[in-house]
């Protein structure tokens, strides 16, 4: 049920995004070597050999990378207030020659921390699980190069595409 492309009005050249950028994905076991990767780019079937030495085994198609899903929002980085409260607290403990007081406020610290950061980030996976959904639902065009979402009839290149995405994970 691919619909029709805004631009052009058909749908013969038209690809669901989600299904060209897993094409674009090829996964190996092996750890040295190169890697194959194959995809639909402006109609033509491109191969691209991905250096041997990724770690990951995965090579990426030029279109799928252009095509890629949002990107999830990163962990809560708790190595960061954790340093900082702690070396906070250890430094205070060293000037006024206590360690309740200081061990109190690095807590304290430490814990306020992590409630706005977990909070700014259950906001953030909000915006990533809609754009989600929203890139699940987009089509790919590859005689005008553009993105659409059928029955809409606003169209994206993909690199606007790109910096929507980022723009509303920012
Ligand atoms: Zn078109």
């Amino acid at each position: 049920m691919s619909g029709e492309c805004p631009k052009c009005n058909l749908n013969d050249m038209v690809i669901k995004v989600s299904s060209i950028f897993t094409s674009g994905f090829s996964h190996t076991t092996a750890q040295s070597g190169p890697t194959l990767g194959v995809g639909l780019y402006k109609g033509k079937l491109g191969v691209g050999i991905g250096g041997g030495s990724s770690s990951s085994g995965i090579s990426v198609s030029e279109l799928s990378m252009r095509l890629k899903p949002p990107e999830k929002p990163k962990g809560l980085g708790c190595i960061i207030p954790f340093l900082v409260c702690f070396g906070g607290g250890f430094l205070l403990t060293i000037a006024v020659n206590d360690i309740v007081i200081p061990m109190i406020l690095g807590a304290i610290g430490f814990i306020f921390w992590m409630v706005r950061l977990k909070l700014s980030r259950d906001k953030k996976m909000e915006i990533y699980d809609s754009l989600m959904a929203e890139w699940n639902s987009m089509y790919y065009c590859q005689r005008d190069d553009v993105v659409f979402i059928p029955g809409s009839v606003s169209i994206k290149s993909p690199e606007s595409l790109q910096s929507y995405f980022n723009q509303k994970l920012s």
